[in-house]
């Protein structure tokens, strides 16, 4: 567990915004490489590592996360130096004011607070209420606008929260970035698991990029791989706290993985059930608790199987609560039993599998 534990921090160290993937593709590349037959990045940004399998008739995987990580960007500089920012995905808007940010300047971090009124001066009125994102502002300590220019910060700067993990009772952790941290971190580490195991499956190890504007990099992942079916790794929102009931939110954290049936909300979408299936009977095989339900929010199985001629596809992911937000919380043995799961899933895969539906 702490060798897990140990990777994900590292990961959790490396800040890639949606479009500014590279210190993720860098990590992914470097993690990947000791476990993989062959590894490489593509102009579009996504990670693919390459386990050949045994069997050319067995189906390839691929399993997908997402290098991306929600954040925020400079949008304009005003002459007495405090910066505009707008969000890069869905930052929950009443978790940003009065935080502390990292700006990821071309000389470097640059580090900045989000200012907020005066809570003596805040009317009665405002008190209340939660400023949109076009009021907020970053205060570097800078006087002007060619001292922040000075400093390497420009329009098109990426910022993220500057927080450290916190580790917290019952194996619970609380940090910015476990979505999809904890995604690369299960690639890295199934294919840790399956290195020194020859199996008849190619395994394909994608980190996709901007998943969080749109499933973006998803969407053409697989186009020339020879992958049959995939597996998309996410997290995906915990309820059980109290402001939020049971009406809203069905997964848990600690209670086991989550392998979704689909997506809930406006436009309903479903994954592989033939998938699901193999992966809840791996779970149970192993006696390891999960969770299966209906998941809020896209993921990149949803772009991955609408992709080629359909491939089946479906998502396991980490329960965390405060989801995009910087404290976003899960359990380590949700972690550890997901790999569990996929490792096991994955080696007993053969040409004998089938994907078809009836
Ligand atoms: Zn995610």
């Amino acid at each position: 567990m702490q060798e897990l534990k140990d990777l994900v921090f590292r990961l959790l160290a490396v800040d890639a915004i949606s479009g500014f993937e590279e210190p993720m593709m860098r990590a992914l590349v470097e993690e990947l490489t000791p476990y993989c037959d062959e590894v490489y990045d593509t102009p579009r940004g996504n990670i693919i590592g390459i386990q050949k399998g045994t069997d050319p008739d067995a189906p390839g995987i691929a399993l997908a996360a997402h290098t991306d990580q929600v954040g925020f960007i400079v949008f304009n500089i005003d002459e007495s130096g405090f910066i505009r920012f707008r969000k890069v995905g869905g930052s929950v808007t009443r978790s940003i004011q009065a935080h502390q940010m990292k700006l990821h300047g071309t000389k470097g971090v640059v580090p900045g607070v989000v200012g907020i009124k005066p809570g003596h001066i805040t009317k009665p009125s405002e008190a209340n209420i939660v400023p949109p994102i076009e009021e907020m502002y970053i205060d570097v300590g800078a006087k002007s606008k060619a001292e922040v220019q000075g400093m390497g910060i420009e329009i098109g700067t990426p910022i993220t929260w500057k927080v450290e993990p916190l580790e917290l009772a019952n194996n619970y952790v609380a940090a910015s970035g476990p979505d999809d941290r904890v995604g690369i971190a299960t690639l890295i580490q199934v294919a840790k698991n399956l290195k020194d195991k020859p199996i008849p499956s190619t395994v394909y190890y994608i980190g996709t990029v901007e998943e969080e504007i749109g499933l973006r990099g998803a969407a053409v992942a697989v186009y020339d791989l020879d992958v049959d079916m995939a597996v998309a790794i996410d997290t995906c929102p915990a309820g059980w706290q109290p402001d939020v009931n049971m009406r809203d939110l069905y997964y848990e954290v600690g209670k086991g993985p989550a392998i979704h049936l689909g997506k809930g909300g406006a436009v309903r979408r479903f994954g592989s059930q033939v998938l699901r299936k193999w992966l809840i009977g791996t779970a149970n095989d192993l006696s390891i608790p999960y969770q299966s339900g209906m998941v809020l929010g896209g993921n990149d199985a949803h772009a991955i199987q609408q992709t080629k001629s359909g491939i089946p596809a479906c998502t396991v992911a980490v329960p965390r609560r405060y989801s995009h937000s910087p404290v976003e919380l899960f359990c380590w043995d949700d972690l550890d039993k997901l790999i569990k799961i996929l490792t096991k899933a994955i080696a007993g895969l053969d040409s004998g599998f089938t994907l078809h539906r009836i």
